[in-house]
């Protein structure tokens, strides 16, 4: 009688791919995932974000300063091309608010936005954002 054993197909541990060939105890289908991988660990170790992280960080926290800067009254009234003039991307926010009227408000973090007629933009500020 044959005793057939077939293998368990082995994933890598980074992309998660089938390992199709190698030694039995390879943990990656290449080098590349294999240093992907150890440089994740050391990023978590450290305490780090990747960089894909950093730079969604780095565009709200630029979001938030144009905002804070423009809302001086806490309700100002800008056009859509000034935000863009000064680099402002609306593609990127913490959270927002549809009011009962099915308005949405946009916000980054405390400083908010709503579009209005005309490439309009009313700029709102709502405090106690983390009790939302
Ligand atoms: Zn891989």
């Amino acid at each position: 009688m044959i005793n057939s054993v077939i293998p368990v197909p082995k994933e890598c541990r980074n992309c998660g791919e089938e390992i199709l060939y190698g030694r039995t105890d390879k943990k990656f289908c290449n080098d590349a995932c294999r240093i992907d991988y150890n440089n994740k660990v050391k990023m978590e170790r450290r305490g780090e974000h990747p960089e894909f992280v950093k730079k969604i960080a780095k565009i709200l926290s630029h979001n938030y300063q144009i905002l804070r800067k423009l809302n001086t009254k806490s309700k100002t009234i800008v056009s859509e091309q000034q935000l863009n003039g000064l680099g402002f991307n609306f593609n990127y926010l913490t959270s927002y608010h549809i009011t009962q009227k099915g308005d949405v408000y946009h916000f980054c973090f405390d400083q908010g936005y709503l579009k209005i007629k005309d490439n309009q933009v009313l700029l709102v500020v709502q405090p106690n954002q983390t009790e939302m």
